[in-house]
């Protein structure tokens, strides 16, 4: 059954077909000159066409993107356990 939501909670991302990239990206929301909302690529900033498609992380990762640390060898983190960009919240762990 078709549950039409506009704006799914978590674990959904919208993705939609951009034409300058000419592949499905990730889309986010900007503001443009008129403050109105438009969805842009992440790549490109293009507007891209209101066909979005609100897919799970799974399905984000088959596309080529990834959630956290970096599939490889996240070299670039330093030291396992905390996220790459050192905001010091998420590096601490409680178990
Ligand atoms: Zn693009």
């Amino acid at each position: 059954m078709p549950t039409l939501t506009p704006t799914p909670r978590d674990a959904s991302f919208p993705m939609a077909d951009c034409a300058a990239c000419g592949k499905p990206v990730l889309t986010y929301v900007a503001l443009d000159d008129d403050g109105a909302e438009r969805r842009v690529c992440v790549h490109c900033d293009t507007a891209v066409a209101d066909h979005l498609k609100w897919v799970s992380p799974g399905e984000l990762e088959q596309a080529g993107y990834y959630f956290g640390a970096p599939p490889a060898d996240g070299a670039a983190a330093g030291e396992k356990g905390g996220c790459s960009t050192g905001c010091g919240s998420c590096a601490v762990k409680k178990h």
